[in-house]
């Protein structure tokens, strides 16, 4: 306190430690399985890596790097709008390189939101959001997914906006729940921003997690394009999170927008691992085919292990995590739970509550994810499995 004030500025008070830097420290503290924070136990491709360390020894991007991105970064993702979702972008004026996503949703809040406008977003929200939303002095207004199907409800929607209302913030594959959005759901939300003039941000980090159904982009859909920020991440589709290689796509005008924003953030994001991420675009389509096999396999080894321990499990369409209820152990309360869960039976989770402004909502929801090596997942199943017997 000074002079009797606070010193964290009222927009962020209640934000205090993410819960996943939390729940990392205490699985770190406890010797703990950590199922919670999302991030591989096995590096990605070698030959990413590689071009990582090339780039260092080359002295490319040991150098402030140009604003938006280096060039070979930004036409490789252009080419990777194509070449997956047949999306035609400029390089040089709809591309921005970001500290990773969460750079990207930072300088696009504070980008286009005036405080006192409302964000209409999918709750329970990826906890940036919010503080984001909050940073920018706006207003987060929440669309529930409710289980066990976590859809979102259209009619709620349509009743949710109002004249202050600017955007929507969208993610799909949705994390923590798994939804993958379908063509006639986001058709429908379509509707309403064309309907209502809202621009739409879009997290598709998890674009090429998807297990069931298909990724749509919503910049694809009818009208879309020209009031869309897509924004995703080399972090989860190559197994690289410490990089924090991030990028927006999005027409000229959203883009300049963004970038401002992004300029006094960071200035520019890390050089040499957007050399290496160019190269991690351009791999051949078996990489994604085999790496989404491999997850989708992990998804069901642990949906099943958990299932025997006695979880109640939603198996997601998407992403890297499973949320699962822990009524059946008589348990309601999912932030205790994922607090005592490590010294009790060694394992690590993350309470999908506090992604909640309505505390019932996700009361006894947790979630784990499934992107560490088999045994890993084993492990952390038999030890869950023995708690519960
Ligand atoms: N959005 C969602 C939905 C996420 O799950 C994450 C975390 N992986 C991010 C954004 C942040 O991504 P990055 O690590 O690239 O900042
Ligand atoms: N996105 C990751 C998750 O949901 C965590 C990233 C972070 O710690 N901010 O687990």
């Amino acid at each position: 306190m000074t002079q009797g004030r606070p010193l964290l500025n009222r927009r962020l008070d209640g934000f205090g430690t993410t819960i996943f830097a939390e729940m990392s420290a205490l699985a770190v503290r406890t010797g703990s399985i950590n199922l919670g924070q999302g991030f591989p136990d096995t590096d990605g491709p070698e030959e990413v890596r590689e071009a990582a360390v090339r780039a260092l020894r080359e002295g490319k991007g040991n150098q402030y790097p140009p604003g938006p991105g280096v060039p070979e970064l930004r036409t490789a993702i252009a080419d990777h709008q194509r070449r997956f979702h047949g999306l035609a972008v400029d390089p040089d004026t709809e591309v921005l390189v970001t500290a990773g996503a969460t750079e990207a949703i930072a300088a696009a809040m504070l980008a286009l939101l005036e405080p006192g406008d409302e964000v209409i977003a999918f709750e329970p929200f990826y906890d940036s959001y919010a503080a984001c939303i909050a940073m920018a002095g706006a207003q987060r207004v929440p669309l529930t997914l409710r289980a066990p199907a976590f859809r979102p409800d259209l009619d709620e929607l349509r009743s949710k906006i109002t004249p202050r209302t600017r955007l929507l913030l969208l993610n799909t594959p949705h994390n923590p729940t798994g939804t993958v959005l379908t063509r006639e759901e986001l058709t429908a939300i379509a509707e309403l921003a064309v309907a209502h003039d809202l621009l739409v941000v879009t997290d598709e980090v998890y674009e090429h997690l998807v297990f069931e159904g298909e990724h749509i982009p919503m910049a694809s859909l009818p009208g879309m394009r020209e009031r869309t920020v897509t924004i995703s991440s080399a972090g989860k589709s190559f197994s690289y999170t410490g990089w924090k290689v991030g990028w927006v796509t999005a027409p000229a005008p959203l883009v300049t927008a963004v970038r401002t924003a992004k300029q006094y953030l960071t200035y520019v994001s890390a050089g040499p691992f957007q050399y290496a991420i160019a190269e991690a675009l351009r791999l051949p389509d078996t990489y994604f085919d085999t790496f989404r096999a491999d997850l989708r396999r992990k998804r069901d080894l642990l949906a099943d292990g958990l299932r025997a321990a006695g979880f109640e499990v939603h198996r997601p369409q998407g992403t890297y995590f499973i949320t699962t209820d822990i009524s059946p152990f008589g348990e309601t309360d999912a932030l205790a739970f994922c607090r005592a869960l490590p010294e009790r039976h060694g394992v690590v989770a993350v309470p999908n509550s506090v992604f909640y402004d309505d505390p019932e909502a996700g009361r006894s929801l947790v979630r784990f994810t499934f992107c560490k090596r088999d045994e890993v997942l084993r492990e952390a199943v038999g030890r869950l499995r023995r708690a519960a017997s």
